[in-house]
């Protein structure tokens, strides 16, 4: 079994879908690994560093595809006309493709089409027993780390309060809004720097983790509120009255923050706009606000996805996009590893291939095509009844 690695050429991808840790590995279980010129290059690992691990490099897509029976990648590959590699054409039908594809249903049809085996990791179920594949947690973990590191570096003033002969310098106050996985590690990085940190979210759960961390909690719960939290660990989309009286809460609180972390998502939706232009306008100059769900269309009025800005009243607002991508190296570590924990769980040793059941939850959860049909019941309602 040949297993292809290629560069990502999506804009602003930072990250390579194996590292020479987990091709080292992949070679253990039996298969030949190509991975393709300067795939590492952006997330710090290099040619020779895969080639020692074993692999070959391929000095082109086509070359590291040809004869491929897996195919990983950080995000989907280009089709036609995407970009200067139509990667698509260049699977190998029956290949399975693993990634954080971001499929809709046009893509889960040309997959099918193409006859390829496509896993979309994103779409992997939050169970314990898939929880070392998650790669929404592995990556999520790490843009909180690098949304906390990079609003202390814009700050300008510190986190921990300065005590010298000079004077005192307060601590900040750091608000992290939304306490998924990404607010977690924005917590206890923000403590760790030594801010004075508080935070919010909708699901009742997620109260006692964000006071286990040691921060405040600040918010507003109802009824509504202990009922926010769906079956699978997710916010759920709430009212607008719920909104304006979390808004009012959060509003009295923001105008005294320093630093703002934005974090919120609601599954399958465009995340809720948390920080008003209002709420902006209240802090004072040279507050930072990191919005880490700006991917998603962003948690703050003032984002421009993509993009740094400065507020009229001086707020800085970091919209950028694919936080995990900002600290590439340690997301590409861990994105490898979810991937070949993916493998190394449904490996068959005898066959020396993987073995992806159709009856297995996690592989219903991520499989979008087999056989040259499209199977997830999120793109083939019909082929669900
Ligand atoms: P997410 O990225 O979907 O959302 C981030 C956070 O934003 C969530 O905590 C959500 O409640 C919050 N949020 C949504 N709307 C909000 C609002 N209006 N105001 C404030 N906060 C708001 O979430 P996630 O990080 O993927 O985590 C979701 C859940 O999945 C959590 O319960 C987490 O513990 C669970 N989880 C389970 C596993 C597992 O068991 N394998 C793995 C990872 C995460």
């Amino acid at each position: 079994m040949r297993v292809a690695v290629l560069k990502e050429r999506r804009a602003g991808e930072t990250r390579v879908a194996a590292t020479p840790e987990t091709v080292k590995k992949l070679i253990g279980l039996g298969t030949t690994v190509a991975v393709e010129a300067g795939a590492g290059r952006t997330s710090g690992f290099i040619d020779a560093a895969y080639a020692e691990a074993g692999a070959e490099i391929a000095p082109d897509a086509a070359a590291a595809l040809a004869g491929a029976g897996i195919v990983l990648k950080v995000r989907a590959p280009l089709g036609a006309g995407e970009g200067e590699v139509d990667e698509l054409s260049l699977i190998p039908r029956e290949a399975i493709l693993i990634g954080t594809l971001g499929a809709d249903a046009a893509a889960a049809a040309a997959y099918a089409e193409r006859g390829i085996e496509a896993h979309a990791m994103e779409l992997l179920p939050r169970i314990t027993r898939a929880q070392s594949m998650d790669v929404l947690s592995s990556q999520a973990n790490l843009a909180g780390y690098r949304a906390v590191v990079e609003a202390a570096t814009t700050f300008d003033r510190g986190f921990p309060m300065l005590m010298t002969a000079a004077g005192t310098i307060p601590a900040a106050n750091v608000f992290i809004m939304g306490a998924g996985v990404a607010g977690l590690q924005a917590i206890a990085t923000a403590r760790r720097l030594g801010g004075r940190v508080s935070a919010t979210d909708v699901r009742p759960a997620a109260k006692e983790e964000i006071k286990s961390l040691g921060a405040s909690f600040v918010g507003y719960e109802d009824e509504e509120s202990r009922a926010a939290q769906t079956a699978g660990g997710y916010a759920k989309q709430l009212s607008p009255a719920f909104y304006a009286k979390q808004a009012e809460v959060v509003a009295a609180h923001i105008a005294k923050q320093d630093v703002v972390v934005t974090t919120a998502l609601v599954q399958g939706r465009r995340a809720p706009t948390l920080v008003t232009a209002e709420m902006v306008a209240s802090m004072k100059p040279g507050s930072v606000i990191v919005d880490i769900a700006s991917d998603a269309g962003g948690n703050v009025a003032a984002t421009v996805p993509g993009d740094a800005v400065i507020t009229a009243n001086g707020v800085t607002v970091l919209g950028y996009r694919n936080w995990p991508g900002r600290i590439p190296a340690a997301a590409s570590a861990l994105y490898a590893r979810n991937l070949l924990t993916f493998l190394t769980t449904f490996w068959d040793k005898e066959a020396q291939a993987p073995k992806l059941s159709p009856e297995d939850d996690i592989v219903k959860g991520t499989a979008l095509t087999r056989a040259g049909a499209v199977v997830h019941p999120q793109f083939a309602p019909a082929a669900a009844a």
